[in-house]
């Protein structure tokens, strides 16, 4: 099922060849957003000002005959994650603490996407501190999913990934820890890619798990994921973990190079099932549609076999302990002395500030989490846990090394299941957090990996995403493997039916 609506590569072709201004796509895309964004509430700020002037200076440009010097998305609106520095705008992070927080300055990637100006169109919604699966945490309204109102758009970078499903813009920008954006790229119908962790600068992301952080775009095709992420990766030096080629290599060239098929080097592709995503747990939609990719994978000429992965189920234990322990020394700072809220009224001391601001500036699954990380490292637990769970990051990262030596690439469905209903797992946190279990591994070993959709669920005509995981630093390959499957499943561009009304022209 294709859509009439544009990619944001024929959207930025048209703005640089004159048939459209750069203006009349965001009036077109701001249509969108109010036609649409009262039911889906994906949106927590809209940027209305600093959108326009953008969209004008790419208009300026054209007409006076310098389309050539554009960059590549020139004019291409897009929306971002609610823990990305915009500077003058809010940075909420879906949380009372930061209600009122304006941003003083510029994430990297912000600096990269303003260069390449393309309009920002505002700021999305997310679980509160990116702590969450299905966008329900955010302090100020949930996020609904554009293929069902009654359900999730997963999390916890729900709204940048239900307002590229429902059209309201082609691209948009999340963090993916432990899957944030994979996971609602998944149950929303579009491409989601997390990047090797350091390929893309943390600059200016509101950190939760700073070992695990990795900012990561949406799109509904592969060539759009390919032609943000040209944007955004890159060494940085304000960020010391960031770590990349000095020369970026062409993404969108490295995916269209998929249209060659499932071959590597002129060899066969050799890919890799995941074990364990079969039976208890795993959705019978799910299965169905991912046992179909994996018969197309070899339809289109691949080597296919099943890889035991050591550590990948248990890798989830793991990262509770990690991803915790991490967010309960980054949130140490949201305590009422810099940044947002602050309780001064009727406060005894400075401790007593500390604790009554903490108290009511965090919803209870930041403060599960703090309480979490905060017992994994105290004195006397730091072996038993810490240690352990860094113990079994250490043996997933060798048995992904193994597998390396038989495969190129490894599959396994991204989530358990299609979306599920608004308040389904709310009162059960553990079977939330197993919304990641395919997830949590890249992650954890800093691997790039992709969803993308494979098929529709038929009982409730949800759509199944398909992750696809490689070695670090080879995302080229990754963009040109899913390439190749998303022109042979058909699956691209996809809106949801009652989202196309309203046509965004090219
Ligand atoms: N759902 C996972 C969590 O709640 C992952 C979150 C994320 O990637 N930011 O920790």
């Amino acid at each position: 099922m294709s859509t009439a609506l544009p990619t944001a590569l024929e959207l930025a072709s048209a703005i640089a060849t004159g048939s459209q201004t750069a203006s009349a796509v965001l009036d077109e895309h701001f249509a969108r957003i109010e036609a649409h964004d009262s039911e889906i509430q994906a949106f927590l700020s809209l940027n209305k000002d600093q959108a326009y002037a953008t969209a004008q200076s790419v208009d300026d440009t054209v007409k006076a005959g310098n389309a050539s010097t554009l960059p590549l998305l020139a004019g291409v609106p897009i929306a971002i994650k609610d823990n990305l520095n915009v500077t003058g705008t809010k940075t909420t992070c879906a949380s009372k603490m930061l209600e009122s927080y304006v941003s003083p300055y510029d994430a990297t990637v912000i600096t990269k996407i303003k260069a390449h100006q393309m309009p920002i169109v505002g700021k999305t919604n997310l679980d509160e501190f990116a702590m969450g699966s299905s966008c329900e945490k955010s302090a100020y309204h949930p996020t609904y999913n554009p293929w069902d109102t009654a359900c999730v758009p997963g999390g916890s970078s729900g709204g940048s990934a239900a307002c590229v499903s429902a059209g309201m813009v082609t691209l948009s920008l999340g963090s993916d820890t432990g899957g944030s954006v994979r996971q609602p790229a998944s149950l929303c119908g579009i491409v989601g890619l997390k990047p090797t962790y350091g390929l893309v600068s943390r600059y200016g992301l509101v950190a939760f798990a700073s070992s695990l952080d990795q900012v990561s775009p949406f799109a509904r095709t592969v060539e759009d994921t390919a032609a943000i992420l040209q944007v955004i990766a890159g060494k940085d030096a304000h960020d010391m973990t960031s770590s990349a080629p000095s020369v970026l290599p062409d993404y969108v060239a490295s995916a269209q190079a998929g249209a060659l098929g499932m071959q590597l080097a002129g060899k066969r592709l050799r890919v890799g099932i995941v074990d364990g995503f079969e039976g208890e747990g795993i959705q019978a939609g799910t299965q169905k549609a991912v046992t179909e990719a994996i018969a197309r994978f070899e339809g289109l000429g691949a080597d296919v076999k099943r890889i035991s992965l050591t550590g990948f189920q248990e890798a989830i234990a793991a990262y509770y302990i990690i991803a915790t322990a991490e967010a309960s020394s980054n949130l140490a700072r949201f305590d009422g002395v810099r940044y947002g809220l602050s309780e001064r009224e009727g406060v005894e001391n400075v401790y007593d500030m500390f604790a009554k601001t903490r108290a009511k500036g965090f919803g209870a699954e930041v403060k599960r989490r703090i309480l979490l990380g905060s017992f994994a490292l105290s004195a006397g637990y730091y072996d038993a846990y810490y240690g352990k769970a860094q113990l079994a990051r250490k043996v997933l990262a060798q048995s992904f090394n193994q597998a390396w030596q038989d495969v190129d690439v490894l599959i396994c469905p991204t989530s358990p299941s299609v979306a599920f209903k608004l308040g389904e797992k709310n009162d059960d946190p553990i079977s939330m957090y197993l919304s990641d279990v395919a997830t949590i591994p890249a992650n954890l070993v800093g691997i790039p990996a992709l969803s993308l959709p494979c098929g529709f669920d038929e009982a409730t005509g949800l759509p199944i995403g398909l992750q696809l995981m490689v070695p670090a630093w080879e995302e080229e390959k990754l963009l040109a493997i899913a390439f190749a499957f998303q022109e042979a499943v058909g699956l691209k561009n996809l809106v949801p039916p009652a989202f196309q009304a309203l046509k965004v022209s090219v």
